[in-house]
């Protein structure tokens, strides 16, 4: 098969990745999104940002699940004096996370009269169909741009078709009606969506932001309209793209809507930071969509995280729920683990684990991992076979399979991993 073209989309997408970049400056840091920076994941609090204790808390526990960036809700002039110690919270708790300002209707007062808040904000996210109406939409924008360029701080435009400007599409609607042949509406909100970023964005640059200080963002909650929305951004500018499906809803809806929309558009090349728009199910973590975002980055094999377990299904061949258990318990023990083990293992995130159900499956799946277990399927001998590197090292049998096969591995990122 001749796979060249593959390779030519494979090289092509880096390419266009490369050609994007913005900075995000805190402190003495700088956090590159786009270039040669990896995709980085970000996520939002759900917290009550006058809360700042629970807003650090959960900025935190954002954070250590491998959020990069970490947005918070600006909406109060409350909320705008909480932001300096949240930031003097997390800065107490080692937490070095850049943090980003939602800002929608009154961005603009609150900047200006909030200047501890504009200054410990490392980003600012403006939608330009929030930012005012009629003539005030332009100067409201420009005192936010300015605040921006005179503090050296990263802006994202980001548009949402749930609040698009609606002047614009108005405009464009308008506009539409006169062709000969009118596109259909749907075409032109697409290129309102598009419109309002690119030109929020020249304007932002007439008013002194730089191309590296400007992040994109087109949200929609649909995979097709999103696809369709950031190709045509791609095309037509070279900003950095932070992508997300917006409103993605809960559950397996949501994770697998954001993983589709996302795959198809990560692997042309476009994103250079992203989000997973998850609602979280009751009891639910917020720290879900964080998990989905490195799932989807992993799966890509734009990035490693986590080690990787691979487990079968489980068929007819398998009796009892074993394999289940076990995978499970060395998957949540290694996320559980890997806070620490990041430092004491490097290189541990590209460990694989396989666990399989039967000798169908299981010895050539376990052979392809650094360490697999094939366990004993329906009408075959208890005896659970362990493969390391490749080779059959020992076999494993009695009640302690699963504690065996999890020292086993703990052994193994020891030997690899650990200290020399
Ligand atoms: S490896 Fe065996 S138990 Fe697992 S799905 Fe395949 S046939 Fe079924």
């Amino acid at each position: 098969m001749d796979d060249s073209n593959d390779l030519y989309i494979a090289a092509a997408a880096a390419a266009a990745r490369r050609s994007r970049q913005a900075r995000v400056v805190w402190g003495s840091r700088v956090v590159t999104l786009g270039g040669d920076a990896p995709v980085r994941v970000q996520s939002m609090t759900n917290t009550d940002t006058v809360d700042i204790v629970e807003t650090a808390i959960q900025v935190k526990q954002l954070a250590q699940a491998g959020s990069e960036l970490v947005r918070i809700t600006v909406n109060t002039p409350e909320a705008a004096a909480a932001v300096p110690h949240i930031r003097e919270q997390l800065d107490r708790m080692g937490v070095d996370v850049p943090l980003v300002g939602d800002f929608h209707y009154n961005g603009h007062r609150l900047l200006t009269e909030f200047p501890a808040m504009a200054q410990a904000l490392s980003k600012y996210r403006i939608n330009p169909g929030n930012v005012g109406k009629g003539e005030k939409k332009d100067r409201q924008f420009a005192q936010m741009i300015e605040v921006a360029a005179r503090l050296d701080k990263c802006v994202r435009i980001g548009v949402n078709w749930g609040s698009l400007d609606q002047e614009l599409l108005a405009g464009l609607m308008d506009a539409n009606a006169g062709r000969r042949e009118p596109w259909d509406a749907q075409q032109v909100m697409y290129a309102a969506l598009v419109q309002s970023a690119l030109g929020s964005a020249t304007y932002a640059r007439q008013l002194g932001l730089t191309p590296d200080q400007i992040v994109i963002s087109c949200k929609v909650s649909g995979v097709q309209d999103l696809v369709a929305v950031y190709r045509a951004l791609a095309r037509h500018c070279d900003y950095a793209l932070h992508l997300g499906l917006t409103e993605a809803g809960m559950g397996t809806k949501g994770t697998v809507a954001s993983a589709v929309a996302l795959g198809l558009l990560l692997q042309e090349g476009i994103g250079d930071t992203i989000r997973v728009s998850l609602t979280p199910q009751p009891g639910e973590p917020r720290t879900q969509e964080v998990v989905v975002a490195l799932e989807v980055l992993q799966a890509l094999g734009l990035r490693a995280f986590n080690p990787s377990v691979t487990a079968c299904p489980g068929c007819g061949r398998t009796t009892s729920t074993v394999f289940q258990v076990l995978a499970k318990r060395i998957d949540d023990h290694l996320r559980a683990m890997m806070p620490t083990w990041r430092a004491r293992y490097p290189g541990v995130e590209r460990l694989k684990i396989a666990v399989m159900g039967c000798i169908v499956n299981g010895p050539g799946e376990s052979k392809h991992a650094d360490i697999g277990i094939s366990l004993p399927g329906t009408g075959e001998a208890p005896a659970a076979p362990v493969f390391i590197d490749g080779q059959k090292a020992l076999t494993l049998r009695g009640e302690n399979i699963a504690e065996d096969f999890h020292r086993l591995v703990e052994d193994y990122i020891e030997r690899r991993f650990g200290a020399r």
